[in-house]
């Protein structure tokens, strides 16, 4: 039986636990040994992630949640509070990712305690998805044979399943003209005044209900009484349709080369870097499936999200594993005020153990 005692003693014990994002050796070292007393097989990969094994009968699902945390994440102090569970106000709690953490550890323990049979599951707790995704980016994928899987990483109630994410690009657009001095001008070409240019032609912003596009930083001039000769524009491109950003793209690209017809003596570089590989799931999707089926069982209604950002769940799919992410429970992570409601992380463990079954 999921135990909710036993349940928020293991999340307690865990965000007492540092684990910033490249700090995670601690926390790992805690997690093997819980995985290892649970009779799991653990295979930790070079980069320091943990994958760990468990038998079973039918099609292996996998189950993640990242270790780290962002920061103030040290010294963690958290108590409980009615429904809740806070930090002290000095720090985040730790819920993102740890209620996470919990909720799969409490899930395998209660299938253990009843003995009761399970499909095949590959536990991965994964470094540093806070700061750079480097873990996931980096695990030993060899090892892994499931082709679906659930994150353990979403804001609010489990019921809340995230199914897709967007591709994104990054662009940078370098603008060198010539410089000169202001009281000449006529002798030199402004990097600002194309880049200026190219920004206002770009009309970036909202496409549709998918696409966006933003310029979030310029960087320019020397001197206030020069003519800038360099310029540097950093943009993003994303979109949860692949064709769609393409299409974005195409246009960045024109509008570029419309401008270095019109100042052919300017030089202009531009440069465009896939980021992130997003997905986009349909709901007849084995892994939504999954997903729904157990939270029917439980009474509760899954609602289908749509996200913006990106996070582990993109690199898994690029690396041909299908996941969607679901909620813990936890709530304003990122910030000093961060907490997770007991109740949800309880019904998230339970979601976790039919999911097995
Ligand atoms: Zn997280």
């Amino acid at each position: 039986m999921i135990n909710k005692q036993r349940l928020v003693e293991t999340f307690l014990k865990l965000v007492q636990i540092d684990s910033p994002s490249g700090d995670e050796e601690l926390v790992s070292q805690e997690l093997t040994r819980r995985l290892k007393v649970l009779g799991g097989k653990v295979e930790p990969d070079s980069y320091g992630n943990i994958i760990c094994h468990f038998k079973g009968q039918g099609e292996s699902l996998l189950l993640n949640a990242h270790m780290d945390t962002v920061e103030p994440g040290r010294g963690i102090n958290p108590s409980i509070k009615k429904d809740r569970i806070i930090s002290d106000g000095r720090t985040i709690l730790g819920a993102d990712p740890k209620a996470g953490v919990a909720i799969i550890l409490e899930a395998l323990t209660s299938l253990k305690e009843d003995q009761k049979s399970s499909v095949p599951v590959e536990v991965v707790f994964t470094r540093e998805e806070e700061s750079t995704l480097g873990g996931a980016m980096s695990l030993d994928y060899k090892k892994i044979r499931s082709k679906h899987g659930i994150i353990f990483d979403g804001d609010e109630g489990v019921h809340r399943i995230f199914v897709s994410s967007p591709w994104y690009l990054s662009v940078l657009i370098e603008v060198t003209g010539r410089a000169s001095h202001a009281a000449e001008p006529e002798k030199g070409l402004s990097a600002i005044e194309i880049g200026a240019k190219i920004i206002a032609q770009l009309e970036l912003g909202r496409s549709d209900f998918e696409t966006t596009g933003t310029v979030g930083l310029v960087k320019g001039g020397s001197a206030v009484n020069a003519v800038a000769e360099l310029m540097e524009i950093k943009a993003e491109l994303r979109s949860r349709d692949k064709k769609k950003l393409l299409k974005e793209a195409k246009k960045v690209e024109k509008v570029v080369l419309q401008l270095a017809k019109q100042y052919p003596e300017a030089k202009i570089k531009l440069k465009m870097q896939e980021e992130f590989q997003g997905f986009k799931l349909p709901p007849t999707h084995p892994a939504i499936q999954r997903a729904t089926a157990a939270l029917k069982a439980m009474s509760l209604e899954p609602q289908l999200i749509d996200t913006n950002g990106g996070s582990d769940a993109n690199i898994f799919h690029k690396h041909g594993i299908e996941v969607v992410v679901v909620g813990t429970g936890a709530a304003n992570g990122h910030t000093t005020r961060e907490y997770v409601v007991i109740d949800q992380m309880v019904e998230a463990a339970h979601f976790c153990e039919k999911l097995l079954q």
